[in-house]
């Protein structure tokens, strides 16, 4: 229920909107309230006494009533549709920016059909409680006081009779409301199941059909499907149930209502008039109570969609700016880790146990290691991608947790092992970081990254669109497109996971001088898959679970630590060391 109130709160800077929609609401509600006023006057006044004139006078203000009150069903639906519109306008909006700002620590753990399900399907549905059922409500609960006030006033036995079936069909809905409530987030979470595997198709649509499970992905669909299916039947059969139920209490109470009015007409003590005005509103009774149970519905489906909200825009951000964070200066690239240790959330052991090194600004740094080791680990401490749990990380003398995150990773350049793409020209994805780069800087980096010439070969140039929907480019033409957005930045500090496949001697060589390029005058951190890297790298970091086992260069390693030797060997073949001596530098 609070969560519902936050969801409304969302109206706020529609009030003006939602007022209106409110008020014509009412203004409706009014007209339906008068309506058997009239029919009662035209009956008395005009049918009874056989008065023509008086019998055209109510007819007339019975058109304009019922005319005013289309224009107010007008605006009341245009509007109320329009804030609520702007709500959800709004709420995306705001889920979107909590998913950028979001830590990589919760991306880990969430699954992105989940959350497209939460930006689409539960905020549509809270909208649709807050347009349309939050004012059916206010309506219904209006029309139900006013109904039974006119029955009140009108014939108090009557409306006594007429309102004891009220009670008994809000216990059916209490009752089918408890049933059901529950299982409407159920509902969301099972449509998310379903968008979480219809993702992982969509991305990994090559790997379905090289593994020719496509029988498998589609009996997955296909139990996933059966079970929103299933949970929403469960949900309609029970609401469904209820209505019959309801049908036949209000039948019970108009049964008495003429009954007892009868006997009191044919004793004198009521007008046929009265009766059937009675009667009309012992419908407009019912009428809200109906419409009571259908928003009921829609309450319980608001109450689970808005908690699923909300519990995104309240997801504690683990890794944002610290207040009075400072703006990090243009730095040297001077980069410590004092005794950095790290765990994962959720895991056991820590990935990085007491880490110490420091990297001199312009040094190259290869960190080396067997799978698991923590070599990626290290990397995702330098941009904060994740917070240390001991220790510190500094930067110049900063430690990274002080500055703001924008001004120290608009200094980290990165170039991953798998490129991604944005849909866009050519010239956009090397322009990422840096949008307002001029396109003679766009080619020089291009130029430097070994692209320019590939590029150039494209039907459109650097005009070529890429990425979804785009041309498609081979693995070596994506990373120097990455090599290039990373050169473009200048970044002082340089985070490479270098662990490129086999590609062929030629584009292995150009991708050689493009790092080559990338790494000249700036501290870089290498994931090292090259042999050359780990021969001419200035810093050596050995890994070996999370702890740093040996530091130092490649001649100093050698001699100092038999398991560099060892992973030499194992990483690079059994003439690791050879081909290192080869490759070294003059
Ligand atoms: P590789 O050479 O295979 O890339 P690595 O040296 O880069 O290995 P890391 O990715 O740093 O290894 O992982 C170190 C340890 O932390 C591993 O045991 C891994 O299972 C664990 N780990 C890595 N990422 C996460 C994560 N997001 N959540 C939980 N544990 C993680
Ligand atoms: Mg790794």
């Amino acid at each position: 229920m609070a969560d519902l109130r936050r969801a409304l709160g969302y109206l706020r800077p529609y009030w003006l909107t939602t007022l209106g929609a409110l008020i014509s609401l009412l203004l409706v509600t009014a007209g339906n309230l008068l309506t058997p006023q009239v029919l009662r006057l035209i009956v008395d006044r005009g049918i009874t006494p056989g008065d023509f004139n008086a019998i055209l006078l109510f007819a007339g203000l019975l058109l304009g009533v019922s005319l005013l009150r289309s224009l107010f069903s007008f605006t009341q639906s245009f509007w109320a549709e329009k804030a609520s519109q702007g709500a959800a306008y709004d709420m995306r909006n705001a889920l979107f920016t909590q998913i950028g700002r979001l830590s990589f620590s919760y991306h880990d753990r969430a699954q992105t059909g989940q959350l497209m399900t939460r930006l689409t399907s539960d905020v549509e549905q809270t909208r649709l409680f807050i347009g349309q059922s939050f004012l059916q409500m206010i309506n219904a609960i209006v029309m139900l006081a006013g109904s039974a006030a006119i029955l009140l006033w009108t014939n108090w036995r009557l409306a006594l009779i007429a309102l004891a079936i009220v009670p008994a069909i809000l216990v059916v809905f209490a009752f089918v409301l408890r049933r059901v409530a529950p299982r409407f987030r159920i509902v969301q979470q099972k449509l998310g199941n379903l968008n979480t595997i219809l993702q992982e198709n969509l991305t990994g649509m090559r790997i379905v059909k090289a593994f020719a499970r496509e029988p498998y992905e589609r009996q997955r669909f296909h139990a996933a499907n059966e079970d929103l299916l299933q949970e929403n039947l469960s949900i309609i059969g029970a609401i469904a149930f209820s209505f019959p139920l309801v049908f036949f209490i209000a039948n019970l109470g108009t049964l008495g209502v003429i009954w007892f009015g009868g006997y009191q007409v044919i004793g004198g003590a009521l007008t046929v008039g009265d009766l059937v005005a009675f009667n009309t509103y012992l419908s407009y009774l019912l009428f809200p109570v109906f419409i009571l149970g259908g928003t009921l519905a829609a309450l319980a489906q608001a109450i689970a969609s808005a908690h699923r909200v909300f519990e995104i825009i309240d997801a504690p951000i683990e890794v944002t700016d610290r207040p009075g964070a400072v703006a990090l200066p243009r730095v040297q690239g001077r980069v410590a880790f004092e005794d950095v240790s790290f765990k994962y959330i959720g895991s056991e052991t820590p990935a990085l146990d007491h880490v110490s090194f420091v990297a001199e600004p312009g040094q190259t740094v290869a960190i080396l290691g067997r799978t698991g080791s923590g070599k990626s680990t290290v990397i995702n401490l330098i941009p904060r991608f994740y917070d240390v749990t001991g220790g510190r990380v500094t930067i110049d003398g900063y430690d990274v947790r002080d500055v703001t995150l924008a001004s120290l990773r608009s200094q980290i350049g990165i170039v991953l092992q798998e490129t991604t793409l944005f849909s866009g020209t050519i010239r956009d994805n090397i322009a990422y970081g840096r949008p307002d780069a001029t396109d003679a800087e766009v080619e020089a980096a291009a130029q430097a990254a070994q692209a320019h010439d590939f590029i150039m070969g494209l039907p459109d140039g650097y005009q070529t669109v890429v990425g979804e929907r785009g041309i498609g480019l081979s693995g070596g033409q994506r990373q120097r497109v990455a090599i290039a957005r990373a050169l473009l930045l200048d970044p002082r500090i340089l985070i490479l996971d270098d662990s490129t496949s086999a590609l062929d001697a030629e584009t292995e060589y150009q991708i050689q001088l493009a790092l080559q390029e990338l790494m000249k005058g700036r501290t870089s951190f290498i994931i090292a898959q090259r042999v050359s890297t780990v021969r001419n790298a200035d810093l050596i970091l050995l890994l070996e679970g999370g702890r740093l086992i040996a530091q130092g260069t490649y001649d100093t390693l050698l001699e100092e630590s038999a398991e560099f030797a060892e992973i030499l060997d194992t990483q690079f073949g059994a003439d690791g060391r050879k081909l290192a001596e080869a490759v070294a530098l003059p």
